[in-house]
């Protein structure tokens, strides 16, 4: 492939063949290529001459903005890391984060100055501003706008992403250039349209940059040389007011968006009129809401599957396996071409078709390491495999069926339970609106099944009525102890639930608290 391999070379192909082009779109500015080039080029500068060599880590405290965007061109230009940070974080956990990639540079949103103040170390010795009284317009004007030289290659580090720590204390995962094309490429070479970019696309991120998903659907459409449509922070009224005003084509979310606008009240396919294809993905989905999903929406679905590891998507469900009622509706796909997938047990011996395990995935995506933690990475990293801690297995045509993430297993008297099939069965039925099933400790059978739901409006189905319906679709030892209600499902901004929140107050060891 002879296309861009790099974000460098990406910035400069599309200044020289779409200058006019909108890059990046954002609360009505428009960011066009030839500015996100010229853009790149002066933050890239003033990277370097505030000190920032090669390797420098840079971080971001903001939400999305076309300023990210230029921020993470400037870096790719210097040659320094990004290291975009979660803007829901506390003062001590964004301290960690910036003490740990050892940040030199830090560009902050004015919405998040207050942070500084409150920083458990000492901030990084260079603070931009962004915002209406920032300095950092004025901060990249004094540089210029033509490319510095650089030595970035695919395999340059350009980005340092914090996993956003729903199993334990986040790791900065180190990506370089190579994840950021390694699926375009191998889309692009086997002509197959599973993902695929148009001319003319707007494409809307509704997961957060700071998160992989949201930085790998920028990139990919970035490189293709579309229009990138940002927004701030994700609701569900404002991404279906986004898709009809700025004639979105495609849409990258999380199944927690989809199931905001899905509910949302008033809505209807045509609000949906330009949208040809929805990419959702990073958190198990129920078959009840990719049905309610694909009714609503009528464009083509593709999932993804991958962890930040794994510079994102490994594996793919292709619009064309998105039949309502076909079994491999319940997959996430298949691995893209040049990625292979193997499951293995506890002793990482390679189980055949059928029997689940542990997923594992080799893709030329893949991190270069978690950052300053060599025995972590060794063990996440064997041989080009990224042992990923999901449960699931392959079926005969290579399908992966994801189950679970291994350390939510809830072990039943010797038995493994998946709250992910109780939750989704739970969903089904017409009084629960979400549902999250975790593991309680229980003197008999070593742990028992809690289910927590969230009524859907004006219903509140009896524990009793929810038992009946669980009892007749799943096994006796799968079924809930007990049943309690509640508002709202605790998830992160990448929508996974987050489990350790219902779980650990029936712990009071640290025996289940992992990590
Ligand atoms: P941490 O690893 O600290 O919990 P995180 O959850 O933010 O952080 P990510 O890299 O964003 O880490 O998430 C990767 C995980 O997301 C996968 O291991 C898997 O459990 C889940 N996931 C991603 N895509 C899918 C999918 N299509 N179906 C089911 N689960 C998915």
């Amino acid at each position: 492939h002879s296309g861009p391999a790099t974000l460098v070379d990406t910035a400069r192909h599309h200044a020289a063949h779409r200058p006019d082009t909108a890059a990046v779109l954002c609360e009505g500015r428009t960011l066009t290529y030839a500015e996100l080039h010229t853009g790149g080029n002066r933050v890239a500068h003033a990277l370097r001459a505030a000190g920032a060599a090669p390797g420098a880590r840079v971080a971001y405290l903001g939400k999305e903005s076309e300023h990210y965007y230029e921020i993470l061109f400037g870096c790719a230009k210097s040659e320094t890391v990004l290291v975009p940070v979660n803007w829901r974080l506390t003062p001590d956990e964004v301290g960690h984060i910036l003490q740990d990639s050892g940040s030199e540079v830090l560009f902050l949103e004015e919405e998040f100055a207050g942070v500084l103040d409150r920083l458990p170390g000492a901030p990084p010795k260079t603070v931009v501003r962004l915002g209406a009284t920032g300095d950092y317009p004025a901060w990249k004007a004094r540089h210029p706008g033509t490319e510095p030289p650089s030595a970035a290659g695919p395999g340059t580090p350009v980005a340092q992403l914090y996993t956003s720590g729903t199993t334990g204390l986040p790791k900065g995962v180190v990506l370089a250039h190579r994840s950021f094309f390694a699926i375009r490429d191998a889309l692009t070479g086997a002509g197959l349209d599973w993902i695929d970019w148009r001319p003319g696309d707007v494409a809307l991120i509704g997961i957060p940059g700071f998160h992989i998903g949201g930085l790998w659907w920028a990139t990919q459409n970035l490189n293709a040389g579309v229009t990138v449509v940002a927004m701030r922070a994700f609701t569900p009224r404002g991404a279906i007011d986004l898709i009809r005003d700025q004639g979105v084509t495609t849409a990258c979310v999380v199944p927690a968006m989809l199931r905001m606008m899905v509910r949302e009240p008033g809505v209807s396919r045509d609000d949906f009129a330009t949208l040809r294809k929805i990419v959702y993905g990073g958190s198990p989905i129920s078959e009840a809401l990719l049905e309610e999903s694909l009714a609503l929406f009528g464009g083509e679905f593709a999932q993804i599957y991958g962890l930040t590891e794994t510079g994102n998507t490994a594996v793919c469900l292709p619009p064309a396996d998105h039949v309502p009622g076909h079994p491999r509706m319940k997959a996430a796909g298949r691995p893209y071409p040049g990625v292979r997938c193997k499951v293995v047990d506890e002793e990482g011996r390679e189980l055949p078709p059928g029997t689940p395990g542990e997923i594992c995935l080799a893709t030329p995506a893949h991190m270069v390491e978690y950052w300053g933690l060599p025995e972590r990475t060794a063990e996440t990293l064997r041989d080009g495999w990224i042992h990923t801690g999901d449960a699931g297995y392959l079926d005969e045509d290579g399908y992966v069926f994801i189950r679970d993430r291994i350390k939510d297993v809830i072990l039943v008297a010797g038995e493994n339970v998946y709250p992910a099939e109780i939750e989704n069965v739970l969903e089904r039925h017409p009084g629960v609106a979400d549902a999250v099933v975790v593991g309680a400790p229980d003197e008999r059978w070593g742990e028992q099944v809690r289910a927590f739901v969230v009524p859907a409006p004006g219903r509140r189905p009896a524990p009793g009525e929810l038992h009946r319906f669980l009892a007749e679709r799943i096994a006796a030892f799968k079924l809930p102890a007990r049943y309690e209600f509640i508002d709202r499902v605790p998830r992160n901004p990448s929508g996974k639930i987050l489990r350790r929140e219902l779980r650990d107050r029936f712990w009071t060891d640290t025996e289940r608290k992992v990590n």
